[in-house]
Formats: structure tokens, sequence, C-alpha cells
């Protein structure tokens, strides 16, 4: 049951009560973490039906979704690409009602749902994360920028709505199950200190570029930081592990989902990707989540909480397992990493700065229109113009403003600087 008890949001969560199937939003159908998803509730079909599916653009992957699954809705933000998916639905008689447009994927995250998964990439995935958010019993959230962008708005609107957050990043999720049950149920508001917590140990595999000479950095190409040596995601998040602003989105992530100050996380360097983080206990206990490198595994356990159902994701074979290496990120290799940490720091309107800014560097750079390095130097110098007096943290309203008003400040000093 979801309660709100004391002013603060209960996270007791049993699966719906009249032993259906539950009911599946998933946000971002067609990227990565999308096509991950899909591979869970395919193990699991008599537990959950996907009900409803949003995405961008790619009607044909949808397409396939919509035959295979046979959602009762579909949503593209991109006009031209649900007119082909509704063509394509009608001529092959589908049942599924197909909305355009980004106003059509808000409705549609906001219908009843037992559980979202909310998969869309960047600042694109905040309006219908917040819409689900106000109909959903359970959300599971990939998509840190939303988290990033209204840490304290979106913690609200989840209390308001007495909908649970569980964390579907890797790492995340893996504190999420280090923690004990008094945090892991109480996200957003938990008590670090009292729980016994000493530090956050959030991991990281630092990249392709992770031994890289220095002085190679600034001619890396889109191809090579696009091929990340252990994970496979969707290009930004590819990007944004390379230079580690990944992590430090995740930083900033964890701080809102755990309630933790910036002292009580700290970053480690883990090439191998095995542990995907750690919670350190002030009596020298530290407790770690082990697992392949594979997205199925958190988002089953996000899914389930607090069973667990299977994911087609193999048990660690430890007897082939090499060694597991642990190391600090180096800030000159990483500066992208110091600017989250910073941001996360100055509040929220720098981490609204940050986001937008880093969207608009990395298109940028995959586009080969910018280099390498530049990304860090237009995150940094747009941070260093500072937030707009009168921001409110707590109005989305400003928040969407401010993340608009940086995209086009940030495209006119590429022109001009870059
Ligand atoms: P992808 O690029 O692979 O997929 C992005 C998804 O978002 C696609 O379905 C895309 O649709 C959809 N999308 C893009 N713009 C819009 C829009 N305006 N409206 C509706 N849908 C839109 O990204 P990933 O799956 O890699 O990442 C998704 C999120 O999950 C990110 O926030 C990322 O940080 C996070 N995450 C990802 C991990 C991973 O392993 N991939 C790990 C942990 C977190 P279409 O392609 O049809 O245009």
């Amino acid at each position: 049951m979801t309660t709100v008890q004391n002013g603060k949001l209960e996270q007791g969560m049993d699966n719906n009560e009249a032993g259906r199937p539950e009911s599946i939003c998933l946000l971002g159908a067609t990227g990565s973490i999308g096509t991950s998803s899909l591979q869970v509730l395919r193990c699991n079909p008599d537990r959950y039906q996907l009900k409803t599916v949003c995405a961008g653009r790619n009607w044909q992957r949808m397409l396939e979704i919509v035959r295979e699954f046979k959602p009762a809705h579909a949503a593209m933000a991109d006009p031209e690409a649900a007119r082909q998916l509704a063509a394509a639905v009608k001529a092959e008689g589908l049942h599924c009602e197909v909305g355009a447009g980004e106003d059509a994927v808000c409705a549609a995250a906001a219908l009843e749902h037992d559980f979202v998964i909310a998969a869309i990439v960047g600042a694109a995935g905040l309006k219908p994360a917040i819409a689900a958010l106000g109909a959903c019993r359970r959300m599971g959230l990939a998509n840190k920028e939303a988290l990033v962008m209204t840490g304290r708005l979106f913690f609200a609107k989840a209390k308001e709505h007495g909908c649970p957050i569980l964390p579907i990043d890797s790492e995340h999720s893996a504190i999420f199950q280090a923690l004990p049950p008094v945090c892991a149920e109480h996200l957003g508001v938990c008590d670090l200190k009292a729980a016994g917590v000493h530090k956050i140990l959030l991991t990281g595999s630092g990249g392709p570029f992770r031994e890289r000479p220095l002085e190679e950095l600034p001619n890396v190409k889109p191809s090579e930081a696009l091929c990340h040596p252990i994970w496979s995601m969707g290009p930004k998040i590819t990007i944004d592990s390379s230079t580690m602003m990944n992590k430090g989105l995740e930083f900033i992530e964890a701080r809102w989902l755990f309630n933790a100050g910036p002292d009580d996380i700290e970053i480690l360097i883990h090439p191998q990707s095995v542990v995907h983080s750690m919670v350190s206990y002030i009596d020298g206990a530290v407790l770690a989540q082990l697992g392949r490198p594979d997205m199925k595994t958190p988002i089953a356990r996000a899914l389930a909480y607090p069973e667990r159902v299977v994911s087609s994701v193999e048990p660690l074979d430890f007897t082939a397992m090499g060694s597991l290496t642990f190391f600090k990120p180096d800030f000159a290799r990483y500066p992208c990493l110091k600017l989250a940490i910073e941001a996360s720091c100055d509040g929220q309107g720098a981490c609204v700065i940050l986001n937008a800014v880093n969207e608009v560097a990395v298109e940028a750079f995959l586009r080969g229109r910018i280099g390498y390095l530049d990304i860090a130097r237009l995150v940094d110098k747009m941070l260093q113009r500072g937030v707009p007096a009168g921001f409110d943290e707590c109005s989305l309203e400003d928040i969407l403003a401010l993340d608009a008003a940086v995209r086009v400040q940030a495209a006119k000093l590429l022109e001009q600087e870059f």
C-alpha cells in the first residue's frame, strides 16, 4: 500500500491487490532502456501487461512493439511519425489508439497505470514523467535528467500523488538494494545518518578514455566516444559516460533520491562495472550489489519490488571473473564531473543550466560541430553566467523557462565562440 504518514511518503510497494496483471506504461519504448524493459516484460507475461507506449519518432520500431505486445495506447512526440504509425496500425487491423505530438505523450503518460517506466532521454522526459506521477501507482525512473532538473519539485509531486519512485539507473538501484529498508522505502526523505550510513560509494566505469593520454582528448571523434567498453546504451548517455557527465548527473540524482549531502557520496572509478555501487556503514561494513552490466536487472528490481522476477540475465560467474579494481576520478580528465558536483552544491538553477547546456553540447559534438573538450568548455562558460534573479526552483514553469532560455543562449555562444 502507498500511504502518506506524518508528511512522509511511505513506500509500501505491494503489487495490485486484484491478482490481475499489472498495467505498464513505457515512456521511451523504442530506446535502449525501452528495449531492455520489453525483454523483462516478455519474461513475465502473466504478471505484466503493456498498456501504453510512448516514444519520439521511430514509428517502425513502435509498430513492431504494437504488433507483439498489443498495447491499447501509443503516442509519438513527432506528429509525422505518429501519422505513419496510425496508418500502419489501421492497415494491419491492430487495435491501438495512436496519439500525436508532445501533448499526446503527456496525456498517454497521465492515464491510470500500475507502473510507469520513465525512460525518455533528456529534458524531453520531464513533462511526461511529471504527468505520469499524477496517475500511476509506482514509477521506475531511468530518466535521470528529470530529477536533475527538478529534484525538490519531483519529489513534492510524488508525495502529493502518493506515487513511490523506484530507481532504474543501475548505480541507484544498487544503492537502493544495499540500503536498509527504512531508507529504501523513504526515498527523497530518508535519514542516512540515523541508518548508520557512513558513505554512498557511487561507481562508474570511467568510459572509453580512462587511459587515453590527455593530450589526445581534443581529437576524440564521436565514433570513438560512442564505443563504450562495457555498457550498450543510447547515444546521449554513452557520450555522457565518456565525459563522466553521466556520473555527475548521477551524483545529483543520488543526492535527491537518498537525501544525501555532497560529502555523503564518494565517486569511484571501477573499470569492470561488476560492482554497481556500494554503501559503507559506520561499523565498517560495506554492502555492495554486483551483477552483469545489463539494465534488465535494475529494471526487474524496480518493477517487482519488493519481490524478484526473472529478467533473463545470467548470474555472475565468479570463477571466470578477473580482478576488480577501484580508483578516484581525476578531474583534469573529467572536467564535466567536477562541473556537475559543483552545480549540485550551487542549487537547482545551476543543475538546470548544466543539464540543458550539456544536451546542446553533446548534440553539437555528435554532429561534428564542436570538439570533444568543447562539451565541458561550453557547460562551464554557461554556468559562469549564473542563474537569473528570482528563479523559483519549485515552479515547473520557471524550470522549463530557464531550460529553454539556456538552450538558446548556449546555441548562440556556440555560434560566436566555438
Ligand atoms: P535512447 O536514446 O536509447 O532512447 C531514448 C528514448 O526516448 C527513445 O524511445 C526515444 O524515441 C524517446 N524520445 C526521445 N525524445 C522524445 C520525446 N520528445 N518524446 C517522447 N519520447 C522521446 O536512450 P536510453 O534508453 O539509453 O536512455 C533513456 C534514459 O534512461 C536516459 O535518461 C538515460 O540517462 C537513462 N538511462 C539509460 C541507461 C542505459 O543503459 N541506456 C542506464 C541508466 C539510465 P525515438 O527513438 O522513437 O525517437
